[in-house]
């Protein structure tokens, strides 16, 4: 293994995938450097995070920084403000590495600027790529900044094409664990508590997406992810469940050969790739044992059962402004749902009503994605008030 020590900036370092990225850097002090971990409630996490890390920054949410402060009472390590300073750390020299672990569409601002400023980019983060995705590949591609994706799918398909031509791509298969009622009936969703759709099978990830997964709405994003990463139409990528999640996605091209990525179900994989690309470096992760996986199986989605991901199938052959609309709606409706304030099957229903009434804007630009995000947004929150 050769290393040349890099300089890494985590945002969001106190989620599922920001602690999971300082395991695989903690496996890694002489090949990396963290100059920057942020957060935006979980002071006492980020504050522990930067005690064993020693960053030069710490971003958290405004209302915290005093308590962050006290805790930290350190004068080498600045902190800042994370409603106001995501962008400027992003670009700064300091940092080669951009791991982007936030959550939510305020990650498109630094996703924007990091690629502008020409970073290697890691980006878990689904959002921005949704709702701007060929604004950042824009940003990216002008100034040379490369994005290594650290969703395990899209980590799949980045692997499989490496060597290849796109122009050779016949198909993505992305692959979808199911998520935690492919095995229940629909009629018996609504009867399910909050921690029944919170267990997901396979993954253990943040609150949001374990939602998204049940809905299958995150597998829709995930077309939509794969259409701007690798500049496909959307009809060359097909959705097929994989119950066992080993295949992480395939891709077939024009001679017929499919070429696949497999691994343990275990996110440290792709954040290790995103960080260690070109090369690959010792996981430590268990290898997989092929006589004891048993059986690997491939079908169809049931549209009907989950009707999300019809939905963000249909958006994603639109475009425009529409993507930044499921994702506004389907946040609100989300949250409405953790929140105990609508049900279940009604997250579909808020977020379809909120589509199917928008007019779709074409030629996207910052400000336009900010105002209809805005907007859509106080739409879905008054359809929830109505159901409440
Ligand atoms: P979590 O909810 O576990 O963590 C979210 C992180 O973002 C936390 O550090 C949180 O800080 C921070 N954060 C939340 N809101 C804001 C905000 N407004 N401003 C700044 N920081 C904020 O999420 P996950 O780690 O599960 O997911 C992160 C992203 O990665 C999502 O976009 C998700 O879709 C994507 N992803 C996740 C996968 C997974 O396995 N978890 C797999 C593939 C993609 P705090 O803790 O202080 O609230
Ligand atoms: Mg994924």
């Amino acid at each position: 293994m050769t290393c040349r020590k890099k300089k890494v900036l985590i945002l969001g370092s106190t989620g599922s995938i920001g602690i999971n990225t300082l395991r695989v850097l903690s496996r890694f002090p002489d090949c990396f450097e963290v100059v920057g971990l942020t957060a935006h409630h979980n002071w006492r996490l980020l504050a522990e995070q930067a005690k064993l890390f020693r960053p030069k920054y710490v971003a958290i949410g405004q209302k915290h920084i005093l308590a962050l402060k006290l805790v930290l009472n350190s004068p080498r390590i600045k902190i800042l403000a994370v409603e106001r300073d995501l962008a400027f750390l992003t670009v700064l020299p300091d940092v080669d590495i951009v791991v982007i672990a936030m959550s939510g569409r305020l990650a498109l601002e630094p996703f924007l600027c990091a690629a502008q400023a020409g970073k290697h980019i890691a980006p878990a983060n689904k959002e921005a790529l949704v709702i701007a995705g060929e604004m950042i590949m824009a940003a990216t591609a002008k100034s040379g900044a490369r994005i290594i994706p650290v969703d395990s799918e899209q980590s799949a398909i980045f692997q499989c094409l490496q060597g290849n031509h796109i122009k050779d791509l016949k198909k993505i298969y992305l692959t979808a664990s199911g998520g935690a009622l492919y095995n229940t009936p629909r009629q018996n969703f609504d009867a399910l508590t909050i921690a029944d759709i919170l267990n997901h099978p396979r993954w253990k990830m943040g609150k949001k997406i374990t939602v998204d997964s049940a809905t299958l709405m995150n597998k829709g994003f995930e077309v939509l992810e794969a259409q701007r990463l690798f500049a496909v139409d959307v009809n060359k990528v097909d959705v097929v469940i994989h119950p066992q999640a080993i295949v992480h996605s395939m891709v077939s091209f024009k001679d017929g050969s499919v070429l696949a990525q497999l691994g343990m179900t275990d996110m440290r994989l792709p954040i290790q790739y995103a960080l260690t690309y070109p090369q690959r470096w010792d996981s430590g992760l268990p290898a997989l044992d092929f006589t004891k996986l048993g059986q690997l199986t491939f079908a169809k989605p049931d549209l009907r059962k989950f009707p999300c991901l019809g939905l963000a199938l249909q958006v994603a052959r639109v475009g425009g402004t529409l993507p930044t609309v499921l994702n506004a709606a389907d946040e609100e409706a989300v949250q409405a749902f953790l929140a105990g304030q609508i049900r279940f099957s009604q997250i579909f229903k808020v977020v379809d009503k909120v589509v199917q009434t928008h007019k779709v804007q074409k030629r996207l630009t910052l400000k336009m994605v900010q105002d209809v995000d805005a907007q859509e947004r106080l739409k879905a929150k008054a359809l929830i008030a109505k159901i409440k």
